[in-house]
């Protein structure tokens, strides 16, 4: 393992975009009971000082937008953990007419958590995995953004495409 990537997997700033009630385990994973920081992992307010975004809860056409624009405002390499059942497949909302139900249609996703809502173990188990696979050089789900740009855009569009909601509506 190279200096570079020991570094990097130690020292990742986090955005995290929390849109549902599985939040409620990021307070934990924080402070000191579960103590992210020690991991070399800290909150950052801003997508171009990040290097990881964690997307929980469920998405909707509005928060989608969001999130794509964040993912595309951080500076590569970047990586993404989709946290719990609502990003990852839609979870409860599976059926509902306004939510997303697969984050990684839209962007790349690193590491998956599953559950309705995680634990702070599970989080902490996700993070020392990535940081594991940054120093194997194996979290390289941002490559696939770039370079399958076109096929991420035809889904983004589907979705936000406005007339095709308002229809459904
Ligand atoms: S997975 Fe469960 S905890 Fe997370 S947003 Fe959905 S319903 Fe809430």
């Amino acid at each position: 393992m190279g200096l570079f990537k020991f570094s990097r997997s130690r020292s990742l700033w986090m955005m995290h975009f929390c849109t549902g009630c599985g939040a409620i385990e990021m307070p934990p994973t924080m402070t000191s009971r579960y103590d992210m920081e020690r991991f070399g992992i800290i909150p950052m307010a801003t997508p171009r000082q990040s290097d990881l975004l964690l997307v929980t809860g469920y998405l909707t056409v509005k928060t989608l937008k969001r999130v794509v624009r964040s993912y595309e405002q951080m500076a590569e390499p970047k990586y993404v953990i989709a946290f719990g059942s609502c990003t990852m497949r839609g979870g409860m909302y599976w059926d509902s007419y306004n939510t997303v139900k697969e984050l990684d249609l839209y962007i790349p996703v690193d590491i998956y958590i599953n559950g309705c809502m995680p634990r702070p173990e599970a989080i902490i188990d996700a993070f020392i995995k990535l940081r594991d696979m940054i120093d194997k050089g194996e979290a390289n789900a941002w490559k696939n953004y770039r370079d399958n740009l076109d096929w991420y855009k035809q889904n983004q569009a589907k979705v936000f495409d406005i007339n095709k909601w308002s229809a459904k509506i």
